[in-house]
């Protein structure tokens, strides 16, 4: 914790410097190697870098290391000149600076937050730009970063004290004492010792979307039945949440640092550990300069969960579980619980008609050790599915078909996306959550499905031990009447055809984007190098039966794996590929020539076999993200898990149907 930190009066510290991100390159440099210090008011908006992405301040190699002030050495590493750093090792921290000031949209891409620790650490206290990414900002909050604008920083560079009020007004009651007391941690004591009393919600009963309900039953220090609305600030009870081995040691640390070495959780057996991201690292020659890094966010997470008794998903003789999503809710995740874990994938969880979110490291590591977190209410968007898929369709198509048409700031951003109607009926519950898993990829907060009897029947198969009432009772439904912030949107899945998102045009300056829609018969002939299907968004057990009912036919056909493309599948998890060695397709896979991979993620964070090799390349993927570089340098079109096998047997982007072999 920083010591009086923040004071009431924010003024600059006469000893030292603001740094300017500005889209000249160089001036960026004469301010960190050549002593050059700039002025706002010499300055336009215009002339500051818009866009810095969270890769750009902390790039993935970068977070691989879990402590924050040896991740700061390292700050902005992803800023590159001339292919060379801005910004060398130790530039941010040995400038001296308190301020960096930058344009437009500040913190977009990744949730990671390790891009604000990079600053923190290093020594800067306030951020100013015109608007943040709504995830970075939150990152910023809980770390107790104080952000303002530049008119403000403009009036603090003439040497004006300005009330710390006016930098955290413009945020709810409760974002304000977080600002006030320098961050979640502090805040969180606080609370738990009785210091902070919370502002009474004065919402009136109304009626509330699914994700308002579960939220206003777990509410914290509010009366019985206290209705919530959107952007309602709040302190909410979690029932379970997890962390990976990318993501623990930071948790470990931060509890150690503000707890001391001894400290415990409170319930312990509702939240998990997983081995998963980083089991097949060493594929990736990238990576292999950072194993020893690695190897130390693995012990770190062994110690953390020997130290706390969380539930235990490490590899074992080098074998995971399974991926930290799909077993959680195989395992744990009941209907209409509130969970939280590090990562953003984690709104998966919501097929289960459980509300789930990704959170940062400081904000996961808060809410185990307090039992609850604070959140405001998110705003919701509803799609009503009718009808039912056509032949060669699944979900991964609906879900690009809603990311291409419907992902917009206005409808998704940071939303609760609920999908329920009739056509939802007909999904299979592991369809669903490939709806819910890139709800992320929609900007949205989260995704959530309604609860049906092929929920409850798929909740106790899983989990055995479950009662149906139990389930049947904790099940939420939105209220008739319920407000949709992004309003209600109807989806006839019958009227989609089988899609890609292809990979942009970067000569055009189109990124590659999950938002990249389109038919599989407006591209042309695309030939591929590698088809892969895995991750959590397609490991599942029915798209592995999709992969099955695809090389069957191909193996009825006489055909085995298409003569220079590699095509692997990854199982989501060890139930999974339980369930496809009984079912025979495990063995199938090997004679079509598919090659098999044991569970976790793998190419689809560019760690494992399956990752493309050149930029020429050309994947066809069920993964869930196509961004530039994740997955290897190729070319990554992201489609179905029929769409990937039937790829796999043809060598250019095919889609499935019945007679496509014969
Ligand atoms: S499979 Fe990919 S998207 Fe899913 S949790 Fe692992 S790395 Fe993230």
């Amino acid at each position: 914790m920083r010591e009086n930190w923040p004071p009431a009066k924010i003024a600059l510290n006469p000893e030292k410097r603001v740094l300017f991100l500005t889209k000249d390159l160089e001036l960026i440099k004469q301010q960190l190697y050549d002593g050059l210090n700039l002025k706002m008011e010499d300055l336009t908006v215009d002339d500051l870098l818009d866009d810095i992405n969270t890769d750009v301040m902390t790039p993935a190699w970068v977070c691989f290391d879990h402590d924050p002030a040896e991740i700061a050495k390292n700050a902005y590493a992803g800023l590159m000149h001339n292919g060379l750093r801005v910004f060398n090792e130790n530039a941010l921290k040995n400038g001296n600076f308190e301020v960096i000031v930058s344009g437009q949209r500040k913190g977009t891409g990744s949730s990671r937050e390790t891009a604000p620790q990079c600053e923190r650490w290093a020594g800067i206290n306030i951020v100013i730009a015109a608007s943040f990414a709504p995830i970075h900002a939150q990152n910023n909050i809980n770390l107790g970063q104080i952000m303002g604008d530049h008119s403000m920083l403009e009036r603090l560079q003439k040497g004006e004290n300005i009330a710390l009020e006016e930098f955290t007004s413009r945020y709810d009651k409760v974002t304000q004492i977080i600002l006030e007391k320098g961050g979640l941690f502090a805040f969180a004591k606080l609370l738990k010792n009785g210091e902070i009393k919370l502002p009474p919600l004065d919402t009136p009963p109304r009626p509330m979307t699914m994700a308002e309900k579960i939220i206003a039953r777990n509410l914290v220090g509010q009366v019985e039945g206290q209705c919530v609305k959107p952007n309602d600030p709040v302190i909410a009870q979690v029932q379970g949440g997890y962390s990976h081995e990318f993501t623990t040691a930071q948790v470990h640390t931060f509890l150690q640092n503000e707890y001391g070495e001894d400290y415990t959780l409170p319930n312990p057996s509702k939240f998990a550990v997983f081995e998963d991201h980083l089991l097949y690292a060493h594929h990736n020659p990238k990576f292999v300069p950072h194993m020893d890094k690695i190897q130390t966010l693995r012990d770190l997470q062994v110690e953390f969960q020997k130290h706390t008794s969380v539930r235990d998903y490490s590899a074992k003789d080098g074998v995971s579980p399974g991926i930290c999503h799909q077993v959680a809710r195989e395992e744990f995740i009941e209907v209409g619980d509130f969970i939280q874990a590090t990562d953003s994938h984690t709104c998966m969880g919501g097929a289960s008609n459980a509300l789930t979110w990704g959170v940062g490291a400081t904000e996961y590591a808060n809410l185990i050790s307090a039992g609850f977190t604070s959140i405001k209410v998110p705003e919701s968007i509803r799609f009503e599915l009718v009808g039912t898929l056509v032949p060669g369709c699944t979900a991964k198509d609906v879900i690009l078909y809603i990311l291409a048409d419907h992902a917009r700031e206005e409808l998704t951003l940071n939303r609760s996306m609920e999908f329920g109607g009739e056509g939802l009926a007909s999904l299979s519950i592991d369809e669903r959550a490939t709806l819910c898993n890139m709800a992320t990829e929609c900007s949205g907060r989260t995704g959530i499905c309604e609860a049906d009897d092929l929920l409850f029947e798929w909740m106790l198969k899983s989990q055995p031990h479950l009662d149906l009432e139990t389930q049947k009772s904790r099940a939420v439904h939105s209220d008739e009447g319920a407000q949709y912030h992004g309003g209600v949107h109807t989806i006839n899945m019958s009227e989609i055809q089988p899609m890609v998102a292809h990979p942009g045009n970067p000569d055009e300056g189109i990124p590659s984007d999950p938002t990249n829609g389109a038919n599989i018969t407006d591209i042309g002939d695309v030939s591929i190098d590698i088809a892969y299907g895995g991750s959590c968004t397609a490991g599942k057990a029915d798209d592995v039966a999709y992969y099955a009912q695809v090389c069957q036919a191909a193996e009825n056909a006489g055909l085995v794996v298409k003569e220079g493309v590699d095509f692997y599948i990854q199982y989501g998890s060890g139930l999974v590929k339980d369930l496809a060695v009984n079912e025979g397709w495990h063995d199938l896979f090997g004679r079509v020539g598919v090659k098999l991979i044991d569970p976790g993620c793998g190419a689809c964070i560019g760690a494992g076999p399956g990752v493309s090799i050149t930029p020429e390349q050309v994947t066809v993927s069920a993964i869930n993200r196509n961004f530039q570089g994740r997955s290897g340098p190729g070319k990554l079109y992201l489609a179905s898990p029929l769409t990937v096998a039937a790829s796999a047997f043809m060598g250019i982007i095919t889609s499935w149907h019945e007679e496509l072999f014969n």
